[in-house]
């Protein structure tokens, strides 16, 4: 098998770590943003609640506008978090909540009540972001300050995840619609890889308690969402490990390029190892949708394959990024040609 020589000399990563670094303030949206978006939510929140209060309707930010992973004008995901037995099904509640949107005139209000998630979409009138509403989406909010708590621990998780996403958009392989990854499962991949260093750059907050505590459990809708969330006493962690951003950028393209077992591993964050398909029984495929190539177990639903959508051909595009971003990162190429727009020919 022939493998792309290892880079080892540190010098040779300061250019990456540079270019890297500039993306990272590039794209990470100012001070305040978050707390905008925060103003929007609580005025959507008083908008709706005359409307469900029998429901004890309330709002909840998910996603990149929460998890310390989005970009400028990402859109807002929100969940409507409500007592359906009060109000009715997902479904009927999507249908009145788009009515009361284009009442209150919001923008280009859409309602797909038949989605295999049913959503509201629109424009908020004010500041004109694009927001989706789902309802009882409540895993993700767990997940998403899961996601924000490990981006807090060490500045490089945070800017591994933006790189990577960045990377994966600009490639296009970041279009779950068109059996790609979500954004999602990006970040789950780079958190994880940050876990696996020797030594490790994150911990495993699943796994973790303050010192003297025993692990307790906490059950949301059967899944159990325990996680460490002091990160502020985990702020040392990961300072043993002094690689740079420029080395870890390429040694994730590494993995996956040349290391990663992909007959038989199953990225685990929940675990901060590999599992084997083989023990999460995704050894065989059950049914013609949820595919088994490429395994990466969510933390909380662990038997949901955040990979599932992607098929044989979508596979091969995606070990073929690997490679060429591994190519050029290894042989000191730009950040820029590395994340260069995928064009078809
Ligand atoms: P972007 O900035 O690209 O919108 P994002 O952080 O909002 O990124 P998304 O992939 O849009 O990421 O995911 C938003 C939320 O939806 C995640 O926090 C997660 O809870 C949920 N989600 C996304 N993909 C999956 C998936 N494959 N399985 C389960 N939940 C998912
Ligand atoms: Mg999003």
């Amino acid at each position: 098998k022939k493998t792309t020589p290892i880079i080892t000399d540190p010098q040779s990563f300061i250019q990456l770590t540079d270019e890297c670094v500039a993306l990272f303030n590039e794209l990470k949206p100012i001070a305040g943003e978050y707390a905008r978006r925060m103003k929007v939510l609580k005025r959507l929140n008083k908008l709706i609640y005359n409307y469900f209060s029998d429901g004890k309707p309330q709002l909840h930010l998910f996603g990149s506008s929460a998890n310390n992973f989005g970009m400028k004008n990402a859109d807002m995901d929100i969940s409507l978090v409500i007592d359906e037995k009060h109000v009715g099904s997902p479904k009927r509640i999507v249908l009145r909540l788009g009515d009361i949107l284009k009442r209150k005139r919001m923008l280009e209000v859409v309602c797909l009540p038949r989605a295999r998630v049913p959503i509201v979409k629109f424009k908020d009138e004010f500041s004109e972001l694009s927001c989706d509403i789902c309802i009882n989406n409540t895993l993700a909010i767990h997940n998403t300050q899961l996601i924000s708590t490990y981006s807090k621990i060490d500045i490089r998780a945070r800017q591994l995840g933006y790189v990577i996403k960045h990377w994966a958009k600009c490639r296009q392989i970041n279009e779950p619609y068109q059996g790609t990854l979500s954004s999602y499962a990006w970040i789950v991949m780079a958190l994880h890889y940050l876990q696996t260093r020797n030594p490790p750059i994150l911990p495993v907050l699943q796994n973790m308690t303050a010192p003297g505590e025993e692990r307790k459990k906490v059950e949301v809708e059967g899944h159990d969402v325990y996680f460490y969330s002091n990160w502020d006493s985990l702020r040392e962690f990961g300072t043993p490990n002094t690689s740079s951003l420029g080395e870890l950028v390429t040694g994730f393209f590494r993995l996956y390029a040349e290391e990663f077992d992909w007959n038989d591993s199953v990225v685990s964050l929940r675990t901060g190892g590999y599992l084997t398909k083989e023990e999460k029984q995704w050894a065989k495929q059950t049914n013609d949708r949820d595919n088994i190539l490429l395994t990466i177990e969510d933390p909380f639903e662990v038997t949901h394959n955040l990979g599932r959508l992607v098929d044989r051909s979508n596979l091969k595009v995606i070990k073929y990024e690997f490679k060429r971003a591994y190519k050029l990162a290894a042989s000191g190429k730009p950040l820029s040609k590395i994340c260069e727009e995928y064009v078809a020919d």
